[in-house]
């Protein structure tokens, strides 16, 4: 019997209604004749709630206490689902990570999944069971709650669909599947009909909010298919594998990310070693550099930018500080910036896309503050004011409406 797995976000079973709705749709898949295994988020802002929940207590909760606390969201989800589906007259049981079989790391509040053991959920399924899983949730060897980190409910179901090795992954969302460009800003966004994990990797992690970038990390190594589709429509999704049968797209989207902040530091010293100092330091703290630029040196002395997330900056420019080859030098950070990337495997062959791309945004006077390319994307910063304004303008360059 093929085995399907169908994972619903949090604003899918956000009330009473929507958990009804999904309900509706397991179990007619359920009834179709298939095997399914449901994973869910907690219902729609719980998560956020459960964290001011904690911030009103303490700035500096424990971290397993953390894990503790988020993971009741989940657990909230999966029991209403399992009623739900009861109602509609198909047996269901809920399971916690831990129950499901779910080991992780013990990095409390980011851990990864190490290892699904499958029997309870093997047996469940034989008992001809539709069986709701609790995202976001393992257990750790101390036997200690963990979670994976926000968002972690896509790699939850994209690991379970590895280890059960079903038939199809879903991912049910609250929009029709991936888009060209954010269709809530761009209206003439459209939909995709495949896409290919690297692409996808590119668009989650340059800021489109469909699937967490680890879920696709994982994916690309499992082979697992996804498919990302709405819980609200009834309509075909987007899939996302390794090739897709259409021909290579010169630009399969166009993302905007506004949680950057750049860094510069002005007037280094022009010999070996700065770059080595300055970038050594940020990584021995975790901290995720993204877009470098250097100016030639001048005088004996040059100009080094970078970018990392907004929320690292304050700790960045701390641990400049503390270098002595810096001393005495202007450390500046703006954080009033984004970046605009587009991402497609075909522009590995057409030399033109950076410049297409920069035609946009000179023809709506928008200067580019630093540029970074890889082979199936080009990212650019710019001032977070003209954001919105860029991606619609890049859009239209490489999207033209019919
Ligand atoms: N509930 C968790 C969060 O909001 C996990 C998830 O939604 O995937 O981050
Ligand atoms: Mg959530």
């Amino acid at each position: 019997m093929p085995l399907i797995v169908q994972k619903f976000g949090g604003s899918s079973v956000a009330n009473a209604e929507r958990v009804r709705n999904v309900a509706r749709i397991v179990t007619e898949t359920f009834r179709a004749g298939n095997d399914v295994v449901v994973v869910v988020s907690a219902q729609g802002d719980t998560t956020d709630d459960l964290i001011t929940k904690a911030a009103e207590l303490t700035q500096k909760p424990p971290r397993r206490e953390m894990d503790q606390l988020l993971s009741a969201g989940e657990q909230i989800s999966i029991s209403l689902l399992a009623m739900a589906c009861n109602e509609l007259g198909c047996p269901a049981v809920s399971l916690l990570g831990w129950q499901a079989g779910f080991q992780t790391d013990s990095r409390y509040g980011a851990a990864r999944i190490k290892s699904i053991r499958t029997e309870r959920l093997q047996v469940e399924i034989g008992r001809k069971n539709i069986v709701v899983v609790a995202g976001f949730q393992g257990i750790c060897k101390y036997d200690d709650i963990t979670t994976l980190g926000r968002g972690g409910s896509d790699t939850s179901a994209v690991a379970l669909a590895a280890a059960l090795r079903a038939d199809r992954c879903q991912i049910f969302t609250d929009v029709e599947g991936v888009y060209t460009a954010d269709p809530r800003k761009i209206p003439g966004a459209k939909k995709l009909s495949e896409i290919t994990y690297d692409e996808m990797l590119e668009l989650a992690t340059l800021g489109a909010q469909v699937l967490n970038n680890r879920s696709v990390e994982m994916a690309k190594k499992y082979h697992v298919e996804l498919e990302v589709l709405s819980s609200l429509t009834n309509k075909p999704g987007t899939i996302v594998k390794e090739v897709t049968a259409m021909e290579k797209m010169l630009v399969r989207g166009v993302t905007k990310d506004s949680e950057a902040a750049r860094i510069s530091v002005i007037g280094v010293p022009d010999v070996p070693g700065i770059a080595f100092k300055i970038f050594s330091k940020l990584a021995a703290k975790n901290i995720n550099v993204d877009i470098i630029l250097q100016s030639v040196g001048r005088d004996g002395t040059k100009d080094i930018s970078f970018t990392v997330s907004r929320t690292h900056a304050p700790e960045a420019i701390e641990l400049l500080g503390k270098l002595d080859i810096l001393d005495g030098l202007t450390v500046t950070c703006d954080t009033a910036v984004a970046k605009i990337s587009v991402v497609g495997a075909g522009m590995e062959t057409h030399p033109g896309t950076a410049s297409q791309m920069f035609e946009a945004l000179f023809a709506e006077d928008i200067n580019i503050q630093m540029i970074a390319t890889s082979e199936i994307k080009i990212s650019v910063l710019i001032e977070e004011a003209a954001a919105d304004r860029a991606v619609a303008a890049v859009h239209r360059a490489f999207f033209p409406e019919e």
